[in-house]
């Protein structure tokens, strides 16, 4: 059913949400950004409309509420551990539509690889959508050669036209809410894109053997490792684990899960001072062959949604659709090198 709200109408709805659930929306973070005098745009709690950026993409994805950056499991003494409390309430997380994309393959990697698991299961079951629409391309994005620009996978469609508030609704329980402040129902039909300045294609017939490639080879210079694309990246899931043993009593403490980058240093460092990729290139053969590659191959849709964030983000101007670009090529290389 199709809504339209004036503001302080659809900040009502919001207050009578937030008694189940905590409200989560991109917000401007005013002088957080990467130089001076400029704003960061990312999530947080929001309780008013007005607080949600809508002109801007969020420079960091909607994945740390789902998956927070650092995550306490349990906690310990020397002869007892207590799991950590579950969430007091649910989240409703506003998000466009490749972000929403992307909850899909976090759902794929926590929920359906052999076995759910525990901690992101029990927000998971308590988590609403609501899509914000796309009325035009943001820079560096390819959400359509991805195939993430449109869903109807929302509990809610929200835009904002002429200083009124529309709202498509999916979720049966919400309706009350809504029919309570809405000034007239209206047919909502969610905006979304169709074309991005920014193309790519990702070749059919490509095999592990482009792993082979040169192409590899110019990032062992241009990347620095900071392992920014990982943490602004939605479908980047590694995390690596921390026991803490608090400075007062050095036997109790607790169990953290905490992001990992498959980009820096000691990723892949095991037993006995091995390392399986030590230079840059292959840490990026690595990224961009299980974005659209080999995740492909065992879920039938890749992994990466074409939110362009990693480009955004690049301290060294790497773009990330570019190195999907130059794939082709790469694949030609190697066939002629083979004889092929
Ligand atoms: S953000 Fe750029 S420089 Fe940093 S790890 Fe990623 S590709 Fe390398
Ligand atoms: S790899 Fe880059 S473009 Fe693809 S989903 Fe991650 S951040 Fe977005």
């Amino acid at each position: 059913m199709g809504y339209c709200f004036d503001k302080e109408g659809f900040n009502q709805v919001l207050q009578e949400l937030a008694k189940e659930y905590v409200v989560y929306a991109p917000k401007r973070f005013k002088n957080g950004g990467s130089f001076s005098d400029t704003d960061r745009i990312r999530y947080g709690e929001i309780q008013t409309v007005e607080e949600i950026v809508f002109d801007r993409k969020s420079d960091y994805s909607f994945k740390e509420i789902l998956l927070p950056l650092s995550q306490t499991l349990f906690f310990f003494t020397e002869d007892a551990v207590k799991e950590a409390n579950p969430p007091k309430k649910g989240a409703v997380i506003f998000l466009r539509s490749c972000d929403l994309h992307a909850v899909k393959r976090l759902d794929a990697v926590y929920l359906e690889n052999g076995g759910e698991d525990y901690y992101y299961k029990r927000l998971r079951d308590k988590v609403k959508f609501v899509l914000m629409g796309c009325r035009h391309s943001f820079e560096n994005c390819f959400c359509v050669d991805m195939e993430t620009n449109r869903t109807d996978a929302y509990d809610a469609y929200l835009e904002i036209k002429s200083g009124k508030v529309y709202v498509d609704n999916h979720n049966e329980a919400w309706e009350a809410a809504f029919a309570a402040q809405s000034t007239e129902t209206s047919e909502v039909i969610p905006a979304y894109v169709t074309k991005n300045e920014n193309r790519v294609h990702i070749s059919d017939g490509m095999t592990l053997d482009v792993m082979h490639s040169k192409m590899w080879d110019e990032y062992d210079s241009r990347c620095i490792n900071c392992g920014r694309c990982n943490f602004v990246c939605p479908t980047c899931t590694c995390f690596t684990m921390q026991d803490i043993f608090y400075t007062d009593n050095g036997k109790v403490g607790e169990r953290r899960r905490v992001w990992a980058s498959c980009m820096v240093d000691g990723f892949t460092e095991v037993a006995g001072g091995g390392c399986y990729r030590k230079k840059n290139g292959q840490r990026m053969r690595f990224k961009v062959l299980h974005k659209v590659y080999d995740y492909k191959k065992r879920n039938g849709y890749h992994m990466c949604v074409g939110c362009g964030r990693c480009d955004d983000i690049c301290p060294e101007y790497i773009s990330f659709a570019n190195s999907i670009n130059k794939l082709a090529d790469a694949i030609k290389e190697v066939s002629t090198n083979a004889g092929k």
